[in-house]
């Protein structure tokens, strides 16, 4: 089972994939989620 993180929260270092479109988005350590750049879906698991 997945975690998903959502768009303005901090999950930490990595490369989060879009539940929706699979866009990749890489954020550091103290990064907020953004929304996804393709498709602004808010909801993301790490990839
Ligand atoms: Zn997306």
């Amino acid at each position: 089972m997945l975690d998903t993180v959502k768009t303005g929260q901090s999950p930490g270092q990595g490369v989060y994939v879009c539940t929706n479109c699979h866009q990749q988005v890489a954020i550091g350590d103290y990064d907020l989620l953004p929304k996804c750049p393709r498709c602004t879906n808010n909801e993301f698991v790490k990839d």
